[in-house]
C-alpha cells in the first residue's frame, strides 16, 4: 500500500485509460495543452460557476447575457491559475473564450430555465451549503473533493453535463467513488448526485455491487502501479476516440 492515499482523479484517469497514471505519476510527463483541452476546462469552470451562481440567477431577462460574460471572463480567468495550465499561451486563452462566447446564447436560454425551475428545483436540492468538501475513505485508502455536498440527504454531488440526455459512464463512476467515501461516516446513505445545471437535472447514483467492485478494483490497479512503477499492461493505445483527445496522445505515442 502506498502511503498517501489514492484520490478520485486518479481512479477516474485510470479508468479512462490505465497508462495515463503511469505517464503521468511513474514518468512525470507533463505535456503542452491544446486549445481543445482549454476549452473543455474553461468550459467545465463555467458550469460549475453557473451551478453555484443558481440561487442568485432570479434576475431581469436582460441581466442574463451579463451574467453569462461575467462567468465567462471568470472561467477564463481561471484557467490561467490552474496548475497544468501555468503555461498557457495567450492566444489559446483567447481562442478558448472566443469558442466559449459563440456558445454564450445557450448558456442564457439554460439560464432562463433555471430562473423559471428555481423556485420548486432550488428549494429541493440547490444548496451548496459545504462547497468542494475534502472526504476520505482511510480503509480503502481513497480521498477527493466532491463539488458539494447535498444536505437532505448529506452526499457528495458532481457538476457534470450529461450527454445525449444522459450521464456519462466516467462521472458514475466519479460519483460512485464519493458515495463510497461518504459511506465511512455512519448513517451516511449509499448514494451520490449528478447535477447537470444545463439540462437542470439531478440524478442519483445508487451504489451497486457492481459499480462498488469496479471502484475497488480500479484503486488497487492505481495502487499496484504506484507500488511497482510498472505500467498496466492495460492500454487501449490507438483506441482512437480515447487518445484523439488526450492530452498525452504526443508523448504517450513516442514512449
Ligand atoms: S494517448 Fe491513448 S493510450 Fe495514450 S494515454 Fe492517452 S488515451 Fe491512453
Amino acid at each position: 500500500m502506498t502511503s498517501a492515499a489514492i484520490t478520485v482523479s486518479q481512479i477516474a484517469e485510470y479508468n479512462y485509460c490505465p497508462r495515463r497514471i503511469f505517464l503521468r505519476s511513474i514518468l512525470q510527463v507533463n505535456p503542452a495543452p491544446k486549445p481543445v483541452h482549454h476549452i473543455r476546462l474553461a468550459r467545465r469552470i463555467l458550469l460549475k460557476e453557473l451551478a453555484f451562481q443558481r440561487p442568485n440567477i432570479l434576475k431581469r431577462e436582460q441581466d442574463l447575457q451579463p451574467e453569462c460574460e461575467k462567468a465567462l471572463c471568470l472561467a477564463v480567468e481561471k484557467t490561467r491559475s490552474y496548475p497544468e495550465l501555468k503555461s498557457t499561451p495567450q492566444d489559446a486563452v483567447a481562442k478558448a473564450a472566443d469558442e466559449l462566447r459563440l456558445e454564450m446564447p445557450a448558456f442564457a436560454q439554460s439560464l432562463m430555465r433555471l430562473k423559471e425551475e428555481a423556485g420548486s428545483v432550488a428549494a429541493n436540492y440547490l444548496t451548496p451549503a459545504v462547497r468542494e468538501p475534502n472526504l476520505n475513505h482511510l480503509q480503502l485508502n481513497i480521498r477527493g473533493t466532491p463539488d458539494y455536498m447535498r444536505q437532505t440527504p448529506y452526499a457528495p454531488v458532481i457538476i457534470a453535463e450529461n450527454d445525449a440526455g444522459r450521464p456519462k459512464e466516467n462521472e458514475i463512476f466519479k460519483a460512485t467513488a464519493y458515495a463510497l467515501i461518504n459511506c465511512a461516516k455512519s448513517n451516511a446513505p449509499p448514494v451520490s448526485y449528478l447535477d447537470d445545471p444545463l439540462s437542470a437535472t439531478f440524478t442519483p447514483v445508487i451504489i451497486t455491487e457492481a459499480r462498488k467492485n469496479q471502484v475497488i478494483e480500479s484503486i488497487n490497479a492505481v495502487q499496484n502501479i504506484l507500488t511497482t512503477k510498472k505500467d498496466s499492461g492495460v492500454c487501449p493505445h490507438g483506441s482512437h476516440k480515447k487518445c484523439a483527445g488526450c492530452i498525452y496522445e504526443e508523448p504517450c505515442y513516442r514512449t
